[in-house]
């Protein structure tokens, strides 16, 4: 097809598998199931081995069904290549295998997905230094490089309190000093937000959740924007160094995350995530208009404390996230006054489902201090800004008017 005027979002995504030839003419990638590549030449094998011509080898480093998918994340993103991994955590934990050591310095947001919280805390346990500061001012950032700081890492909306990061200053600061910028773009996805325009080097996305969309399929995936300069970064081994410089980041990622410590994703998730992200841009339209709706009306209602959602103008990052983002994301937070409690609250729910997940097609919602932040204990939960009866809501693609009666409803005392 013609590369002449870029297409939109949606018919990219539509179209990107038929831009390379598919046996029988089948308009989806198939799935691929084969673990190794066979070759007639046994010199071709050991050319593809040696990174001298493409080709697959083994099903841990690539596969061609995961391979279309990569292409896929990287058109999304509008970068220069992806990794996809077994889940988003795969994906963040190799970049510390592949990119950290100890002595290392890593910056990174407070306000953070609490397993990413938990994996900093294993990193600070194997000798990197970890600061955690509030990313949504770049002065806090600032203040905790040190000259052994690698990279900063922050979430765009941060999960579960929506804290929106001060993403273009931040990318601002990290290209002036040569230091990693990494964003974690799972609550906005590349079709409310693209890291690479505020100068991100690697963005993170968590497949699993609104990309892949329907909640059958985990998977995570790493994407080199090309915005940073890999010369800069001290630990690319010389294994790694022989192609351009701009693959070096990903050649490194690719070799420790999945050769060597195996977080690969399978074909058959790779191809959910696929048939999932055709309709991304359609269900964020939906699920951010409805979380709009149903976090106006909870905020104006006097049986609820607080809501956290950057689409309302009481947010503290109101008019940041408006700047940056083409919608304020499917997923709210909010506490409800003292007499009413959570747990009777969530009961009383009929669509809203009590599950841990987010990005679902179906509303979503979790006690939070009692659950998914419940392990690292009330200490560090209040310097978060998580409220023992915060609720997390991940707004679904329901009738918007059948989630408005089941939110205010569930209000009413039984
Ligand atoms: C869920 C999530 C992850 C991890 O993704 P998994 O596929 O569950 O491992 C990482 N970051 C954010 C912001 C998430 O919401």
């Amino acid at each position: 097809m013609s590369e002449q005027k870029p297409f939109g979002f949606t018919t990219t995504i539509l179209h990107n598998d038929r831009r390379k030839a598919i046996e029988h003419g089948s308009l989806h990638k198939p799935v691929h199931t084969s673990v190794a590549f066979g070759y007639d030449d046994a010199r071709q094998l050991a050319s593809v081995f040696q990174g001298k011509e493409p080709g697959f080898r083994y099903g841990r480093q690539g596969n061609p069904t995961v391979a279309a998918l990569e292409d896929k994340i990287t058109r999304m993103e509008d970068g220069v290549s992806s990794i996809c991994f077994g889940t988003g955590m795969g994906a963040i934990g190799a970049i510390f295998q592949a990119l950290l050591r100890a002595g290392d310095h890593v910056v990174s947001s407070a306000f953070l997905f609490g397993n990413t919280n938990s994996l900093w805390q294993t990193v600070a346990g194997q000798g990197v230094g970890v600061a955690f500061v509030d990313a949504t001012d770049v002065a806090n950032v600032a203040a905790a490089l040190t000259p052994a700081t690698r990279l900063v890492f922050v979430e765009t909306i941060a999960n579960p309190r929506t804290q929106v990061a001060d993403l273009a200053r931040i990318g601002a600061l990290c290209r002036e000093r040569g230091i990693l910028f990494v964003v974690d773009n799972t609550m906005t996805t590349p079709y409310l937000f693209r890291p690479k325009t505020v100068g991100a080097g690697l963005v993170v996305n968590a497949l699993t959740k609104s990309i892949a969309g329907h909640g059958i399929a985990l998977g995570g995936s790493l994407t080199d924007t090309g915005a940073y300069d890999w010369t800069l970064y001290p630990h690319i081994a010389a294994n790694y160094q022989r192609a351009a410089p701009a693959q070096w980041g990903m050649a490194q990622l690719r070799a420790k995350g999945l050769r060597d410590f195996g977080a690969s994703l399978g074909p058959e998730a790779a191809h959910h995530i696929a048939v999932g992200a055709e309709t991304l841009a359609l269900r964020m339209e939906r699920s951010c208009a409805n979380a709009l709706a149903v976090a106006r009306m909870l905020e104006a209602d006097p049986r609820v404390a607080a809501v956290h959602y950057p689409g309302l103008a009481s947010h503290p990052q109101h008019a940041l996230a408006a700047d940056l983002f083409r919608a304020f994301g499917s997923l709210f937070s909010f506490e409800l006054h003292d007499g009413i409690d959570c747990f009777d609250y969530l009961n009383r729910l009929q669509l809203g489902i009590s599950a841990s997940n987010l990005g679902d097609t179906r509303t979503l919602v979790i006690p939070v201090a009692h659950t998914i932040f419940f392990e690292m204990g009330a200490e560090r939960r209040a310097s978060m800004g998580i409220a023992e009866s915060l609720i997390r809501v991940s707004v679904g693609i329901e009738d918007t008017d059948d989630l408005l009666t089941d939110f205010a409803g569930a209000l009413a005392p039984l």
